[in-house]
């Protein structure tokens, strides 16, 4: 075991008190209640975090709403964008203290953090900075008869929202936080976010830095604590719009509460139980590195990977085999020990429900490998696969959000695409084969938002990324995001 050795800035961090980050200052407010915040891989607690009170989210509001209307409202696109472009070069500058907070709340792997999640958020906002100066509408010429010799013009302008409330998961909270960030405040938005609370460091972080960077005292705001914080915010009267990240259960309420607070604007990131089907001519070695890459990689965590595999039956014994003896011989470790390929669960409710799935899976005889605990303190479990008895299997239906993944069969692609398409779910699916002209004959018929060929979860800044069916309303990324953060204002003139 060779484990990181954590930073002093991050102990001094841990050791500050953290709470909030209102109005361009850290809070943790006096008397607060204060909750634990947890290492995963060993169960202990790491810190205590102030709850915000319900006057501090207040504080927030108005603070967000005076920069929209006062300091950031009136930066220019292309001052927001360089404001942005800094922000990016402190995250650069800081990437190991941003990994190792990162990483010590969720367990996700100190690699995973350093070589994906920082760098990625980094590359996320320079090209959201690069949209901030390319916002517009457009001229139209109106059709209107004109009697005495009058002539019309219109045009449209996009005109930011105002105060946007964002909640995220704990999942990669650092980069789906700089998702909402960038996404904000490029548009001319303000934002106060409300992190997990399993995991309310890293973006605490972040907003210190943004201060550093330009970011005037207001724009960016950071309120910790639990859902109910997510609840006054999202009925504000001053929230103009709420991206809201998370489960579906969470999501409904969430976009319920919003359309009842004030018709606010509403776009919700979900959950997925997402498909990965492997065509006939699939090479088993590359099929189950693939696998490996996708399925398991932050122990499933992760929305978009594929919990569904259907395998052709020429290839399914073949790639179960090779799989169930990689996952079998992965090396377990803490978050911070570089040598683990495979780490804790983020949380202790989450890991009870994943056991949960595996008392199930025992139960039916469904485990090809993996489907135990494994020692403590930290949240360990074996990474699983597990064999679907029937193409309505439950294990086809519930997003476990953990290192299950259950195999089936299929014999021809209409019998294929029905099942792919069988679920309440369509955030991502993805198709691997060498035949190009049968992957484009099915990506149509795949009802996801994304469809991945030969790879699967892999996000681009330039590719819209969100679900169709129950795993959510609206798109992040590409220019996609640009209508969900902005109004559309006409104007017609006569002259
Ligand atoms: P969650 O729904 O339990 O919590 C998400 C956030 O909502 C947290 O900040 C939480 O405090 C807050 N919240 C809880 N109750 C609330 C309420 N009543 N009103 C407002 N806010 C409330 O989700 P989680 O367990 O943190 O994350 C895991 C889920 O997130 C999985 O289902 C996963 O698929 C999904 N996810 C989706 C994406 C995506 O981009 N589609 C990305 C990551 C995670």
């Amino acid at each position: 075991m060779s484990e990181t050795p954590l930073l002093s800035s991050v102990q001094r961090f841990l050791d500050s008190d953290p709470g909030s980050f209102v109005d361009g200052q850290r809070v943790s407010e006096s008397g607060a209640e204060r909750f634990e915040v947890y290492n995963p891989s060993n169960a202990s607690v790491l810190t205590l975090v102030s709850h915000a009170s319900e006057a501090l989210v207040e504080r927030a509001v108005e603070a967000a709403h005076s920069a929209f209307h006062g300091s950031w409202g009136s930066t220019s696109p292309y001052l927001r964008g360089v404001a942005l472009n800094r922000l990016a070069d402190l995250i650069e500058a800081n990437a190991e203290e941003l990994a190792q907070l990162e990483s010590l709340s969720s367990g996700k792997s100190i690699h995973l953090t350093r070589q994906l999640e920082v760098p990625q958020s980094v590359v996320f906002l320079r090209y959201f900075a690069g949209w901030a100066t390319k916002i517009h509408g457009q001229t139209m010429t109106p059709s209107l008869p004109s009697f005495q010799g009058e002539q019309y013009a219109a045009f449209t302008r996009r005109e930011a929202v105002g105060v946007v409330a964002g909640i995220t998961p704990w999942n990669f909270s650092l980069m789906i936080g700089i998702w909402k960030i960038a996404s904000a405040l490029t548009c001319g938005c303000t934002l106060v976010l409300k992190p997990s609370e399993f995991t309310p460091l890293s973006l605490l972080r972040i907003a210190e830095l943004a201060v550093e960077a330009g970011i005037p005292a207001g724009a960016l705001n950071i309120v910790n604590g639990s859902g109910r914080i997510g609840q006054q915010l999202i009925g504000h009267k001053r929230i103009a719009k709420v991206s809201f990240t998370g489960s579906v259960p969470t999501g409904v309420a969430v976009g319920k509460a919003a359309i009842s607070a004030n018709l606010t604007r509403v776009t919700l990131e979900l959950g997925g139980k997402n498909p990965a089907a492997f065509l006939a001519d699939v090479d088993v070695d590359a099929a189950v590195e693939g696998i490996l890459q996708t399925a398991y990689v932050h122990q499933g965590q992760v929305c978009a990977a594929p919990e569904r595999l259907y395998i052709h039956r020429s290839k399914v014994e073949a790639i179960c085999a090779k799989l169930s003896e990689r996952l079998g011989a992965m090396k377990v470790g803490g978050a911070l020990d570089e040598s683990a390929q495979f780490g804790p669960l983020a949380n202790k409710a989450h890991h009870d429900k994943i056991l949960g799935f595996f008392a199930q899976a025992n139960a039916r005889g469904q485990v090809i490998c993996g489907g135990k605990p494994l020692p403590g303190p930290g949240y360990f479990v074996q990474p699983t696969l597990l064999k679907a008895l029937g193409e309505h299997d439950p294990f086809l239906q519930e997003e476990t959000f953990g290192p299950i993944v259950t195999v089936l069969p299929f014999d021809d692609e209409d019998e294929l695409v029905r099942m792919m398409n069988d679920s309440p779910f369509g955030l991502g699916a993805s198709v691997w084969t060498n035949d190009l002209a049968k992957a484009m004959r099915l990506i149509p018929r795949i009802e996801a938002g994304t469809v991945w060929v030969n790879m699967h979860t892999f996000l681009d800044p330039a590719v819209p990324f969100g679900g169709v069916k129950g795993s959510g309303i609206g798109r992040e990324f590409g220019s996609a995001f640009i209508d969900d953060y902005t109004e559309l204002k006409s104007v017609m003139m006569r002259f």
